[in-house]
C-alpha cells in the first residue's frame, strides 16, 4: 500500500493537474498552520500541501512539526503562490513518524559545513548534501556504464589483504589477536601471528591494483571500484582514511593509451552528470557562487560550476612531462619570489600539492597530465623507460583539488621488474603471485587510479572531501 505514494519529482516534473496523489516525505516547513513543504529525498524541490483551515483537528496541526514524517492524500492542483506549478490539497494527512521540533538539530536555516558534519546521520536531509549524494549516485553508475560498455569486466578484489608491499600508503591491521598484551610472541618479541585468523599478518587494502592485473592477464580490461584504506595522517580537504577507488587495469595498452582511456573517462561521467543532474549541479553551482563571494576578490575562482565542467569536457587535457613542469615552476615569478613552501631548485623531487595546483590553476588553467616522473618517487611496478632515470608514469592533476588520478603502463620485463624489486627492498618471495603474470604469458599493460571522492568533489565543487562521503573517516573521527 505504501508502493501507491508518487515521488515528489516526478509529480512536480509532469506538471499534471485535477488527480488524487499520495505523497510521502519530511516536513521542512509548517507555515501558517496551513501550508506545509514536504521533501521526500527525490529532489531538492519541496512539494507544497494545503492544509485547508478548518479540515484537520488541532491535535494532527501540532504534529506537523519539522523533521515529521507524514503521509498527506489529496487532489493536485494548480498552485496560486508562486515558486510551484502544483500543489497538493490535502484530504488526509497522516502523521508516520513525529519529530519533537526543540529537539530537532536542523532547523529551517542555513547551518555551516561544519556543523552538519557533526550530524552527519541528519545532514542528508539538506538540500545541500541532497545534491551532493544524487549527484554522487550518478558518477558511480556512469563509472559502471562506461566501463561496461567498452567491454571491461568489473573485479571485485579483496579488502583484507595479506601484502603491504606496495608502499601506496601506511595500512590499517586487521586482526583476531587479544590487543591486552597477552598475544603469542615471537622469540625477537615480534607478535607471532600464527593464531591469528588468517594465520598471518594482514591488512586493510590500500589498493586492488596488484590483483587487478592478474585479471587483466586474462579479460584484457577490467576495472575495480572498491573501498581503500590509508592510515596516513593527512589532516586536509583531500584525504580520507577510507575512500573509493577505480582502478582500471587494461593488456595491450601503453602510456599514451592509458592517457587517453582515463581523459576519456572522466570526460564521459562528467557529462552524464550534466545530462542527468542538472537540477543538483545549478544548486551546487549557486551554493558554491555564495561562498565564494565570501573570499577575498583574488582568491574566488574565474568560472562558476557549471562553467567550469563545461569547460573540462570541452577541451583537452594538457599533457607534459614532468621534466617540462619542473621547468615551468623552476622559472615562474612565484618561484623566483620564493612564494612556494618548497622551492623548486633540481629535478628529481617530488611535486607538492601547491606545486601542482599552480600548474593547473595558475599556468595551464585546465586539467594537466604529468608524464615521466623520476623513477625515485614512483612505485616499483612502473614501466622503466629507457634513459634509466624516469618511468611510464601519469597523474592527472586537476583545478582545486590536485591529483586526481595515478597510473603508469606497468613493468612487464621480469629481469627489470625483479632488479627494481631487490633495489626498493620489495619482497619478491611474498609477491611470487604477482610474479606469475610476467612469467606466464606477460604483456605491455597499463592502468590507473581514481579517488573516487576526489572527482565527486570536482563535479559538485565541494571544498572539503568529508563533505563528499555518507560517513567520513578521518584522524580521530570515526563517528556513526
Ligand atoms: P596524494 O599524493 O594526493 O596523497 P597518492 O599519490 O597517495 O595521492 P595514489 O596512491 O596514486 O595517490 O592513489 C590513487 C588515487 O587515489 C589518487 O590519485 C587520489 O585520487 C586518490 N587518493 C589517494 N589517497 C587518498 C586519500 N587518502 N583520500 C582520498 N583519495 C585518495
Ligand atoms: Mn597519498
Amino acid at each position: 500500500m505504501f508502493s501507491t505514494r508518487i515521488k515528489i519529482k516526478e509529480l512536480l516534473l509532469s506538471e499534471k493537474v485535477n488527480y488524487q496523489a499520495t505523497v510521502m516525505g519530511w516536513v521542512r516547513t509548517f507555515r501558517n498552520n496551513q501550508f506545509i513543504a514536504l521533501n521526500d529525498g527525490s529532489t531538492n524541490n519541496n512539494i507544497q500541501i494545503v492544509a485547508t483551515l478548518g479540515m484537520f483537528d488541532e491535535a494532527t496541526l501540532k504534529r506537523i512539526t519539522t523533521g515529521a514524517c507524514i503521509k498527506a492524500t489529496g487532489e493536485v492542483i494548480a498552485s496560486l503562490g508562486k515558486g510551484q506549478k502544483v500543489e497538493l490539497k490535502a484530504d488526509s494527512i497522516e502523521i508516520l513518524g513525529d519529530s519533537d521540533a526543540e529537539k530537532f538539530p536542523l532547523q529551517p536555516k542555513k547551518h555551516s559545513l561544519e556543523f552538519l558534519r557533526e550530524i552527519a546521520h541528519l545532514r542528508f536531509r539538506t538540500n545541500t548534501f541532497g545534491s551532493v549524494f544524487r549527484v554522487r549516485h550518478a558518477l558511480s553508475f556512469a563509472i559502471h556504464d562506461f566501463f561496461t560498455k567498452k567491454g571491461f569486466i568489473g573485479i571485485h578484489t579483496p579488502i583484507i589483504t595479506a601484502s603491504d608491499a606496495e608502499g601506496a600508503g601506511e595500512m590499517f591491521k586487521v586482526t583476531t589477536l587479544p590487543l591486552d598484551g597477552t598475544a603469542p610472541k615471537n622469540e625477537d618479541g615480534t607478535i607471532n601471528f600464527k593464531d591469528d585468523f588468517f594465520g598471518r599478518s594482514t591488512n586493510l587494502t590500500v589498493s586492488g591494483q596488484l590483483e587487478g592485473e592478474l585479471a587483466a592477464m586474462a579479460f584484457g580490461n577490467i576495472y575495480t571500484f572498491g573501498p581503500t584504506f590509508r592510515a596516513e595522517n593527512s589532516n586536509t580537504t583531500r584525504h580520507l582514511a577510507e575512500f573509493w577507488m577505480i582502478e582500471p587495469e587494461m593488456a595491450f595498452y601503453d602510456l599514451e593509451d592509458n592517457m587517453n582511456l582515463a581523459e576519456e573517462f572522466i570526460k564521459h561521467i562528467i557529462r552524464y552528470a550534466m545530462d542527468n543532474n542538472r537540477e543538483d549541479l545549478e544548486f551546487l553551482a549557486q551554493r558554491l557562487d555564495e561562498e565564494e563571494k565570501q573570499k577575498p576578490q583574488n582568491e574566488r575562482s574565474e568560472m562558476g560550476l557549471i562553467e567550469k565542467l563545461e569547460f573540462v569536457i570541452n577541451n583537452d587535457f594538457e599533457r607534459i612531462t614532468y621534466t617540462e613542469a619542473i621547468e615551468i615552476l623552476r622559472e615562474s615569478n612565484h618561484n623566483k619570489k620564493k612564494k612556494f613552501q618548497y622551492i623548486i631548485d633540481k629535478w628529481g623531487i617530488d611535486l607538492q600539492s601547491e606545486h601542482e595546483r599552480y600548474l593547473v590553476e595558475k599556468h595551464f588553467k585546465k586539467p594537466v597530465i604529468l608524464t615521466n616522473y623520476p623513477k625515485e618517487i614512483k612505485a616499483f611496478y612502473m614501466r622503466q623507460n629507457d634513459d634509466g632515470k624516469t618511468v611510464a608514469a601519469m597523474d592527472i592533476l586537476a583545478p582545486g583539488i590536485g591529483e586526481i588520478v595515478g597510473g603508469s603502463q606497468r613493468e612487464e620485463r621480469m629481469d627489470k621488474l625483479l632488479k627494481r624489486m631487490k633495489e626498493m627492498h620489495i619482497p619478491t618471495e611474498e609477491l611470487d603471485w604477482y610474479l606469475d603474470t610476467r612469467r606466464f604469458g606477460a604483456c605491455p599493460h597499463a592502468g590507473f587510479g581514481l579517488g573516487f571522492e576526489r572527482i565527486v568533489q570536482f563535479v559538485t565543487g565541494m571544498g572539503n572531501i568529508r563533505d563528499v562521503i555518507p560517513f567520513p573517516r578521518y584522524p580521530k573521527s570515526a563517528s556513526f
